[in-house]
């Protein structure tokens, strides 16, 4: 308003007005042209680490900033189906680089748009890396603010391919509130200390059920604010448990788009928020490579 009318004394009659993000980089880029490379992670499946990695990456291009989705879970890779991409081939250009597909903003590469569904991958070491390393290397992303990647639960390796191949701005961890989850989450904690990936924060999901204005707790409260403070790491948010967002992911479009006024937009679109403000703290902090 006060920017509208200042123009308007200065005779300008009509004026639009766009804010962008602008979004801080640490001295050395991790890619070219990529700002911040991000991992979220859990222990175990199930746990809605697809969902969150869907919703917070478009809700950071709602943000205005430039995001791409890189699902790296291989072992059960469900982002197309997320972004309701499944049919979709994914083209190569002319210096013969993978190109993204683009929706609701984001470049999205999903491990399902090169593989056939249902077909069984055997994961051997060397050929888990060389799939990353291209992933990351032989992909048209473009000037990318954040590229987030879905990682698959549980395990370590693509941590550790991708800790050895680029530098990542640190990881996320999504959990339940539950003592069982947590424990299981702590052990997404160790896998980034192991390859020396700094932890950006939390982010609980399945947090509560809202109806009426009134919230329950359903698997307990606080667990994963609890965990951030053990780790000393961020608590990024709540996001409630809603038929909303298993229908988005279902449907082809997250809530943060299919529901945008939905108090469960509202909190992906908070912890993304959150999210950004952490990178933007550590970019002070990341320094240049020995
Ligand atoms: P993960 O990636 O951890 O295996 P997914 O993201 O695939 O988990 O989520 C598992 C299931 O739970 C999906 O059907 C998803 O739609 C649903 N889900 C995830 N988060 C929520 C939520 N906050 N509210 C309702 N359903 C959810």
């Amino acid at each position: 308003g006060d920017v509208r009318s200042a123009i308007h004394k200065i005779g300008a009659a009509e004026i639009e007005v766009h804010f962008g993000a602008q979004v801080r980089a640490p001295q050395n880029l991790p890619l070219p042209g990529i700002k911040h490379i991000v991992a979220i992670a859990s222990g175990k499946g199930g746990v809605g680490k697809s969902t969150v990695a869907a919703n917070l990456a478009i809700a950071l291009t709602l943000e205005g900033a430039h995001v791409g989705l890189l699902d790296a879970d291989i072992y059960g890779p469900s982002q197309a189906q997320m972004f309701g991409s499944q049919g979709s081939k994914l083209m190569v250009d002319d210096q013969k680089r993978m190109v993204p597909l683009e929706r609701y903003g984001i470049k999205l590469i999903s491990m399902a748009n090169i593989v056939p569904p249902g077909q069984a991958m055997v994961w051997r070491g060397p050929i888990l890396h060389g799939t990353i390393k291209q992933f990351l290397q032989e992909v048209a992303w473009g000037d990318l603010d954040y590229l987030i990647i879905d990682l698959p639960p549980g395990t370590g390796d693509v941590q550790l391919s991708l800790s050895q191949l680029t530098r990542l701005s640190g990881g996320l961890i999504v959990t339940t509130p539950q003592d069982v989850a947590r424990i299981d989450a702590e052990r997404a904690v160790d896998m980034f200390k192991r390859v020396q990936v700094n932890i950006l924060g939390v982010i609980e999901n399945m947090s509560y059920f809202e109806q009426n204005g009134h919230k329950t707790y359903i698997f307990g409260q606080g667990g994963g604010r609890k965990m951030a403070e053990q780790y000393k790491t961020a608590f990024l948010g709540e996001i409630p448990i809603a038929l909303s967002v298993r229908e988005g992911g279902d449907s082809g479009v997250p809530v943060v788009v299919g529901a945008p006024q939905s108090p469960e937009a509202e909190a992906f679109r908070q912890a993304a928020r959150n999210l950004a403000g952490q990178l933007s703290m550590h970019s002070y902090l990341l320094l240049p490579m020995a």
